[in-house]
């Protein structure tokens, strides 16, 4: 995470792994094609560090780089790191410093050994560690607060009998939503945060142990995901086998809703709660609000299917939400769209017009399929208005008749502290517009944002943190 001494603007989303194998099997391909699935949660910098659990203490190695996992390691590079225990993490941030010194792991040498930390989520309180941390005469090398975080747990572990008590009384100081994994010289040990803002899973490949974001990953390395970390626990990974204490775990929780909204792989089960599922039901509860609409309209007419020739989604995140709404809807679903895989995200480019650029390059119109049709298009959520703006745009000039836009989220008001990227308010079109301002800005023919209320449908009876749209933080 970005630490910026003198700017609240902290944006950023990562993904973490770690592997443990007690049979002495060299972990290092499994956290790279580990890091490959979880690389939708971070494009900015990726990196691993490995250890050899009976080797001596402090032989820790760290490879890590800027860019997409597939560049930073060779095959070279990955048959270097040789180790039985390991961390890899996936980072993201819009704003701040790009640079390799706050690439992850961070991984030190002290005077019991050595440790790697890989995090995601942000600790909202980092600054004042920060500067406690620098009156103690601490040098610093980035502006991340997972520097904060190793030497918070390093000066602790000076004094505690184990490196899981240092853990402990860090994670009693530290607020915010995180997702932490940490290797000692023999022990792999997770914590999550109290509220499970940040997701964090358990699973197995044999005899060794994984611990990562999602459980995508988990699969995509031919592991079988066993749980969720709890929220408040820490996880404690040795040659014995597993260990959990669950003393800091507290009843109130508040799972980020936009992990389901956006963020997670379609594939993720994150809480018990499918990330397909939750999107598939979001796009139905879109579906059912516009037929209550309908029928309050009292037309003769109040089958909406006549009115809509054809239900899609914006690739990636708006397709699974457009197949619930025309599943509910009983109107076709259709492809309207060739995406180029190769482009980067349009989301994170520094200006409006290299975003408007991005979106033209990544998504092009099959125009023999919207042509003279209305369309009714869905997408996940809308923050600038960017994307859908240049979508209409395309969509218009390639002869559709009618654009209703419906978003599989409610609308965004609010920034996130915790550690997903949300522009400040002043960037967030809901913020200062009305739903009807932002059709017409957009130029569609009607929009309809998911309610609140909603969430329910989408994720059953999950505490949810919903703060970017009620403003409600948790902490
Ligand atoms: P905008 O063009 O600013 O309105 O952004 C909306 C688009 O960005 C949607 O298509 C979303 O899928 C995507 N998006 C929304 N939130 C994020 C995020 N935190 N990080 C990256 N992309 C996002």
């Amino acid at each position: 995470m970005e630490l910026l001494m003198d700017s609240q603007k902290i944006h950023e989303e990562c993904g973490v792994i770690g592997i443990y194998s007690p049979a002495g099997d060299t972990v290092t391909k499994d956290i790279y094609y580990g890091l490959i699935a979880l690389q939708h949660r971070g494009q900015e910098s990726a990196g691993i560090s490995v250890s050899d659990t009976d080797g001596l203490k402090g032989n820790m190695e760290t490879h890590k780089g800027m860019g997409l996992v597939s560049e930073i390691f060779t095959g070279e590079e990955i048959s270097k790191l040789r180790g039985n225990i390991g961390v890899g993490h996936v980072r993201y941030s819009t704003t701040g410093e790009s640079n390799i010194k706050n690439a992850q792991p961070i991984a030190m040498n002290y005077i019991k050994g050595s440790l790697a930390l890989v995090h995601n989520g942000n600790i909202i309180n980092a600054q004042e560690l920060k500067k406690e941390q620098l009156y103690r005469g601490q040098a610093h090398f980035s502006t991340s607060d997972t520097e904060v975080l190793a030497y918070e747990i390093i000066s602790e572990r000076i004094h505690t009998e184990t490196i899981e008590d240092a853990i402990k009384i860090t994670s009693r100081k530290i607020r915010g939503g995180y997702a932490l994994i940490v290797m000692s010289p023999r022990k792999l040990i997770a914590i999550r945060d109290p509220l499970g803002i940040k997701p964090l899973t358990l699973g197995k490949k044999k005899d060794a142990y994984i611990l990562s974001s999602e459980s995508a990953a988990i699969e995509s390395i031919g592991g079988n995901f066993i749980r969720d970390i709890q929220p408040g626990e820490i996880v404690s990974v040795t040659k014995d086998g597993i260990q959990s204490d669950t003393s800091l775990c507290r009843k109130k929780k508040a799972h980020c809703i936009f992990e389901y909204i956006y963020f997670a792989r379609t594939d993720s089960i994150m809480d018990g709660i499918g990330v397909r599922d939750a999107r598939f039901r979001a796009g139905q509860a879109l579906a059912s609000r516009d037929a209550e609409e309908l029928k309050k309209e009292k037309t003769r007419c109040p089958d909406f299917s006549n009115r809509i020739d054809l239900v899609a989604g914006v690739p990636d995140s708006g397709l699974v939400a457009a197949e619930g709404y025309a599943f509910e809807s009983g109107i076709p679903l259709a492809s309207i769209f060739h995406k180029n895989n190769y482009i980067g995200r349009s989301f994170i480019k520094p200006t409006d017009k290299e975003r408007k650029d991005a979106v033209q390059m990544k998504l092009s119109v099959l125009q023999s399929v919207v042509k003279g049709k209305r369309i009714l298009l869905i997408d996940d959520s809308i923050v600038r208005g960017t994307t859908m703006n240049q979508i209409i745009r395309a969509l218009r000039k390639a002869g559709a008749r009618e654009i209703h836009v419906r978003i599989s989220s409610p609308p965004f008001l609010y920034p996130c502290y915790y550690g997903t990227d949300v522009p400040s308010s002043h960037q967030l079109i809901a913020a200062d517009h009305s739903s009807e301002e932002i059709c017409k800005r957009i130029h569609a023919d009607s929009l309809a944002y998911l309610k609140i209320e909603d969430f329910g449908r989408m994720t059953g009876s999950l505490s949810l943190c919903k703060a970017c749209f009620d403003g409600n933080y948790p902490i």
